[in-house]
């Protein structure tokens, strides 16, 4: 493994906040923003709150609503690398619902997020190295609802349960889950479109089901190097995640709460294992939901993370946007 002794110092853990731009409809009505972008470029975000006093968070990165796809995609690629390299990796964007989770990791056909990048980069880097090594890459989406693990490749007739093992290895495997072997980048797409129409059967609302659900990509790369034969197994998972907003007291009922509790499991047992890792601590509680259970590989160790938060502009979601910053400073 190639071991980079500036990154080693910084930590495996990488937070990087985005903010979108305000929306037509909140630029119509005179809506007010509440983010100051002054020292972004420092890694620095302040926010102004009610009265005229401003709070200032530090992340690694900072992009303002002007940043685009490509600059987004420029600072995640060199943990993209690293997976060709052996490492696991895991991205993933966290916030509330309408922030821009979805367009960092999928983004739209004509402005392609994270997740289609990344695919995209892999098979590049593959051909570079064609000479020295070979890779075989697969891909499984799959989506977790209500602490239960989806299997958006499977036939739809089949709806066995699906659970994470630890393989004899020790790394963490679901059996059953289906692995999708991918050539090129238009298979990938392919696969890309089935994991999202399956994701939208049996829903009657796509959008409300997606914010309270994880949906996740896991790429596989076993990589073979023809000069030594030594062969590695690698892991990234890219990883859009429920909304992280609070549910209104008088949605608190029925299906709704238990959604919301599951919801509200999973990420504050995510926050739990990040702010373990972050600490160093010597028990990192990655069993307390199937969301770090499922990522166990590819969180601490000497795998790579790289979380981003996605925040609103808009004076009327200051609250959700300091508690998704607040959640992020645990991990630094
Ligand atoms: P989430 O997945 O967090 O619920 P979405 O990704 O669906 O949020 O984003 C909500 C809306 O805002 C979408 O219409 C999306 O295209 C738009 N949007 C989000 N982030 C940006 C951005 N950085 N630039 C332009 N539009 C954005
Ligand atoms: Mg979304």
């Amino acid at each position: 493994k190639l071991h980079n002794q500036v990154e080693d110092a910084k930590g495996n853990i990488r937070v990087f906040c985005r903010c979108r731009p305000l929306s037509k409809v909140e630029s119509s009505t005179g809506c007010s923003t509440v983010v100051d972008f002054d020292t972004a470029s420092n890694g620095e975000l302040g926010i102004l709150n009610s009265g005229s006093t401003k709070k200032t968070f530090r992340f690694d990165r900072v992009f303002t609503p002007n940043d685009n796809q490509v600059d987004v995609y420029s600072q995640a690629s060199p943990l993209v690398t690293s997976v060709l390299d052996g490492y696991n990796v895991c991205i993933f964007a966290y916030g509330q619902t309408g922030t821009g989770k979805t367009f960092t990791m999928e983004g739209t056909e004509g402005n392609r997020g994270v997740n289609y990048r990344t695919l995209e980069e892999l098979f590049k880097i593959a051909k570079e190295r064609k000479d020295t090594y070979t890779y075989d890459i697969s891909v499984s989406v799959l989506e977790v609802y209500n602490e239960q693990i989806r299997d958006l490749l499977a036939s739809s007739s089949s709806s066995k349960k699906l659970e994470v093992k630890q393989a004899a290895e020790g790394l963490h495997n679901i059996p059953g889950l289906v692995e999708a072997k991918v050539e090129n980048i238009q298979e990938v797409w392919n696969v890309l479109r089935a994991g999202s129409s399956a994701r939208a059967v049996g829903s009657n609302n796509v959008n409300e089901h997606s914010s309270r659900s994880h949906c996740m990509l896991s790429i596989m790369v076993r990589a073979k190097n023809l000069l030594n034969g030594e062969c590695t197994k690698s892991k990234l998972w890219l990883v859009d995640l429920a909304g992280s907003e609070r549910l209104a007291k008088t949605d608190a009922q029925g299906e709704r709460l238990k959604e919301a509790q599951n919801i509200n499991r999973s990420l504050s047992a995510l926050g739990d294992v990040i702010s373990a890792l972050a600490n160093k601590s010597s028990h990192i509680p990655y069993r307390n939901s199937k969301l770090t259970h499922l990522l166990q590989d590819s969180l601490g160790g000497d795998s790579k993370t790289l979380m981003f938060v996605q925040i609103s502009p808009s004076e009327h979601d200051l609250s959700e946007t300091l508690s998704s910053l607040n959640f992020a400073t645990r991990a630094r």
